[in-house]
């Protein structure tokens, strides 16, 4: 039985018209939105469900946290940094270096250990503090091909605004890194370990970039989520410690940084999938005694509280 309806050749110019409406509908609608002054020209194919591109991009971003109990922070920094760095088109994961032994706290080494734990498969690090969040779209957080990026540059991070300041927020490519050997792994306790990794640097003649035309300043380019009073730094100085983290270490790096993979969990905030890795760091007490020290911390600053109130 023949059915009754429009011609063929009706039937296929209605096709054609449909699909040319449709083209047009999607260049209109579907252009993602720009967000980000960054040199990224590669072609991409479009994520229709993210309304984005999807990174094609070969390189690989581990983004190593240093953490021990900063969990509040952790729940802000997670989403924020993932919507973040899907803007700017990133190919990234989120490592989170927990150190789970009783030793105080090492930066260094556990950036280290996220290096070593992630190297096989990501190109690159960004040393990532958990309580800097960057807000100015155009701090670009691609491949640093000819040096190490530092994105929380001096005159632009909240608190610390020497000239060869290198904390907060780094990136480092994986030949660099190692070139270096890594970071000390003689810095227990708050600070210096990112003014020694300076220091390699400089001897191994990478040279440090920053950003640049970036409009916001030093009060508008981070969030520092740091309550210094409930968040204490662990500035104590125990044995010979502040003798013996003053110059370049020669002995320790990525070479010799000790330590136990406890466990790998994955954890996911509000949709965004993390990874903890739970360190054990060792510490050779003879030669760096200080990994334990029971003195009080920061306590030249804190206000001591009235007696007879709470
Ligand atoms: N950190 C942590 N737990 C600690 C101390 C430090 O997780 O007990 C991590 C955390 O990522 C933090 C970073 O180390 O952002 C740098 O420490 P901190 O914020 O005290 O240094 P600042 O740059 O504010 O002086
Ligand atoms: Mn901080």
């Amino acid at each position: 039985m023949r059915r009754r309806g429009c011609s063929p050749l009706l039937a296929i110019s209605g096709l054609a018209l449909v699909s040319l409406l449709l083209t047009c509908f999607a260049a209109c609608y579907l252009v993602p939105p720009d967000t980000c002054s960054c040199n990224v020209d590669e072609k991409r194919d479009f994520d229709t469900i993210e309304n984005t591109y999807l990174p094609t991009n070969s390189h690989r971003l581990a983004v190593l946290v240093p953490f021990r109990d900063r969990f509040d922070e952790l729940m802000i920094f997670a989403p924020y940094m993932n919507k973040y760095l899907r803007q700017q088109r990133i190919n990234f994961d989120i490592y989170i270096v927990n150190q789970v032994d009783s030793f105080r706290f090492n930066r260094a080494s556990l950036i280290n250990v996220g290096f070593l734990q992630t190297r096989h498969n990501h190109d690159y690090i960004a040393m990532h503090d958990v309580d800097l969040l960057p807000l100015n779209p155009n701090l670009h957080y691609g491949y640093p091909k000819h040096g190490p990026f530092h994105v929380a540059s001096p005159n632009l991070h909240p608190r610390y605004h020497y000239p060869t300041f290198v904390g907060g927020i780094l990136l480092v490519n994986r030949d660099h890194f190692e070139l270096v050997d890594g970071m000390s792994n003689k810095y227990w306790g708050w600070g210096l370990e990112d003014d020694e990794f300076y220091v390699r640097l400089k001897e191994a003649k990478l040279e440090v970039s920053r950003p640049i035309n970036i409009s916001t300043d030093q009060t508008n380019t981070f969030r520092h989520i740091h309550d210094r009073l409930h968040r204490k730094r662990d500035t104590a100085k125990c044995f010979n410690q502040r003798e013996a983290t003053k110059r370049r270490d020669r002995d320790t790096g990525l070479h010799n940084v000790e330590y136990t993979l406890a466990s790998e969990q994955k954890l996911v905030i509000d949709g965004v999938s993390v990874t903890i890795l739970n360190v054990q760091l060792s510490c050779d007490k003879s030669f760096t005694p200080w990994c334990e020290c029971t003195q009080n911390t920061e306590s030249k600053n804190v206000k001591k509280p009235i007696k007879g109130k709470s």
